[in-house]
């Protein structure tokens, strides 16, 4: 599915933008989308560009641009392109699809494996690290500022654990490494956008991490947190970031489960696994998608049915 994409061609032909990433978004959807927005504001000044995106956590608002994020409505002007970052389906566009659909050129640019190429063009990478390094080889390091460098070296660090995950590859360090030139300050933007956990963070994790359950002789992890426990530390579904991580490094597991309630027998269940275990078929299966090693659905069901379903899913892959 990678269609071929000359994006400055493209750009040097059309006058209004906009840009936008899947629904609840992480640090490669706003980092690709910001990353892209500030480019084409420094190399096309004449262009008009949008970014669309429901409201991003605190940790990222220092991101050139982060403040001209547009409220997703109802009402949108007609675009010459709009280009969908790190959505890996139509429907995880959610309210801004109407006007996605309604552009002149519609252009996705993702690395998820599921990607069921909505647009008419759609440049697809399955085995690269993050939708930001995607922007980034596009437009190449010469045209790089450091405000764009900042949104991506982010969106990069973050869906690659750090560089770590199997993702991570030598075009990926190598584009870290010019993103890196560009003087921006890496430490702070991994420790404050990445690392860093407010306090309710912290104990929510550790109450999901106190009441984990191991099964599959220890190959298999899984915890969930309730309205009921998000009520009681104050915290919101974004609070959970990084808990099936952890889950997930637990010695002799390979694969982790997180799941927390999004309404009654509904849940958000993440996967991750460390070497075997496809996650992707599985969260395909159950109505989701994402990558190898990384995916995700939501599920109607109780707690104990979908575990009970995904294990028996898991332990036929071991
Ligand atoms: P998460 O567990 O939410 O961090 O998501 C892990 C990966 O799976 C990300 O790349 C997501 O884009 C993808 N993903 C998560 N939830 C869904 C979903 N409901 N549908 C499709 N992909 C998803
Ligand atoms: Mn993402
Ligand atoms: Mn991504």
């Amino acid at each position: 599915m990678m269609e071929k994409l000359f994006l400055n061609e493209l750009l040097e032909t059309v006058t209004k933008v906009a840009i936008a990433g899947h629904t609840k978004p992480d640090g490669d959807c706003v980092g690709s989308c910001l990353g892209l927005y500030n480019y084409i504001k420094d190399q096309f000044p004449g262009t008009k560009v949008d970014v669309y995106l429901e409201p991003i956590p605190p940790e990222f608002e220092f991101l050139r641009g982060a403040d001209k994020i547009k409220e997703i409505t109802e009402e949108c002007p007609e675009y010459d392109v709009f280009f969908a970052l790190d959505c890996g389906d139509e429907s995880r566009l959610s309210g801004i699809l109407p006007c996605f659909q309604k552009a002149k050129k519609r252009i996705c640019i993702d690395h998820h494996c599921s990607n069921t190429a909505y647009g008419d063009i759609n440049y697809v990478v399955g085995d690269a690290s993050s939708t930001s390094e995607l922007i980034y080889h596009l437009i190449g390091s010469n045209q790089i500022t450091k405000e764009t460098a900042e949104c991506l070296y982010m969106g990069i660090a973050h869906d690659t654990g750090i560089f770590q995950y199997s993702c991570t590859s030598p075009d990926t360090m190598e584009a870290a490494a010019e993103l890196m030139r560009k003087n921006i300050d890496f430490t702070e933007i991994i420790d404050r956008t990445f690392y860093e956990k407010t306090y309710p963070q912290n104990q929510i994790m550790g109450e999901a991490l106190c009441r984990s359950k191991m099964d599959l002789d220890g190959k298999l992890i899984y915890s969930v947190i309730t309205f009921e426990q998000m009520a009681k530390y104050g915290a919101s579904s974004a609070d959970l970031d990084g808990i099936v991580s952890q889950l997930r490094v637990t010695t002799g597991v390979e694969v982790s489960l997180f799941l927390y309630e999004t309404g009654r027998n509904s849940y958000k269940v993440s996967m991750r696994s460390k070497s075997k275990v496809d996650v992707a078929k599985i969260a395909v299966e159950l109505g989701g998608g994402g990558h190898v090693r990384a995916a995700g659905a939501s599920v109607d069901g109780t707690f104990d049915e979908i575990i009970a379903q995904i294990k028996e899913k898991v332990r036929q892959q071991l």
